[in-house]
């Protein structure tokens, strides 16, 4: 009951994302939605202004959680972006998750654009006061696709701030969205974000699979004929592309409900396995089977 009690006096508003790789830490909310709120494909946090939690609101909160595990190993702040507060903030901000919990790192989703108004020197800091593991919705490194969703950052920049991580020491994790340039676009999709990320340190590739839901600007394109849907079976042709061209020593993860099958493992070793069961897939599963699938999912 108590317990019961205290959660909900836990400053959490609107829907709660954070990837599942993260689902031992505890959750700790810092800011509130998106401060771009543009990408065209985005339903995530619907009508929810950007807002940055109070310090009032964190350090009850941190009692909270003092209160229960005290022993907190890793916190993952919520919101779209908290990277996109100032050094200063999140200095703060660590400081004060360290007051109430002294051995706990912490990680949390950055936008390409949070990490460019931050120096090197300034992110080593940040790293030595316990950041590391930012997860990054990078999506693509073609432009053009970038360009058409507003994702507010060109491959270029992807590849100059994730840089800047890796000379901070800051581990970080970033994201392919398969089937985001539209039907006919995957290969060119792939070619060009396996070139960039195999430029990258990344820990972690995750792949996700573009799913479209009410509420976001491309799901309205799709209803008036502006966009059309990568076929699932195209989808499969991308990924495998696109894991046939990655060079990268990493983790890939393309186990979420938006893979109809999971697939993981490490790079370059698995590459092969990963290859050939993907290949199974396009040939066991129909077309009509995995376009249902998909169709029936109801949230990421
Ligand atoms: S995809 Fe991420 S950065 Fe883009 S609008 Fe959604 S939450 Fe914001």
């Amino acid at each position: 009951m108590r317990i019961r009690m205290d959660i909900e006096k836990m400053h959490f508003t609107g829907p709660i994302w954070r990837p599942p790789y993260e689902a031992g830490s505890v959750l700790l909310q810092a800011t509130v939605g998106c401060t771009h709120h543009r990408c065209k494909f985005c339903s995530l946090y619907p009508g929810i202004e950007f807002r940055v939690s109070p310090m009032s609101e964190i350090v009850s909160d941190l009692e909270i959680i003092r209160h229960y595990q005290p022993r907190a190993r890793r916190v993952f702040l919520t919101g779209a972006n908290p990277f996109a507060l100032s050094f200063d903030r999140l200095k703060e901000l660590a400081m004060t998750v360290h007051d109430y919990l002294p051995r706990c790192r912490i990680g949390t989703f950055s936008r390409i654009s949070d990490i460019k108004n931050k120096t090197v020197e300034q992110l080593k800091e940040l790293r030595s006061y316990g950041f590391n593991g930012l997860s990054i919705g990078t999506e693509t490194g073609d432009d053009m696709t970038l360009a058409e969703m507003n994702k507010g950052n060109t491959a270029q920049d992807t590849f100059e701030q994730c840089r800047k991580l890796e000379e901070a020491g800051i581990e970080y994790y970033i994201v392919y969205l398969t089937g985001l340039a539209g039907k006919g676009n995957g290969r060119r999709n792939a070619l060009a974000s396996a070139k960039l990320f195999s430029r990258l340190k990344p820990y972690i590739i995750s792949v996700v699979s573009l799913t479209l839901f009410p509420g976001s600007e491309l799901y309205g394109d799709v209803a008036n004929g502006n966009y059309t849907v990568s076929p699932e079976h195209e989808r499969l042709e991308e990924l495998m592309t696109f894991i046939g061209n990655l060079e990268n020593r990493t983790t890939l993860l393309a186990d979420t409900v938006s893979n109809p099958v999971p697939i993981n493992g490490f790079l370059p070793e698995d590459k092969n396995r990963i290859l050939a069961e993907l290949r199974k897939m396009r040939e066991n599963i129909g077309e009509a089977e995995l376009q249902t699938y998909r169709r029936n999912i109801r949230s990421l």
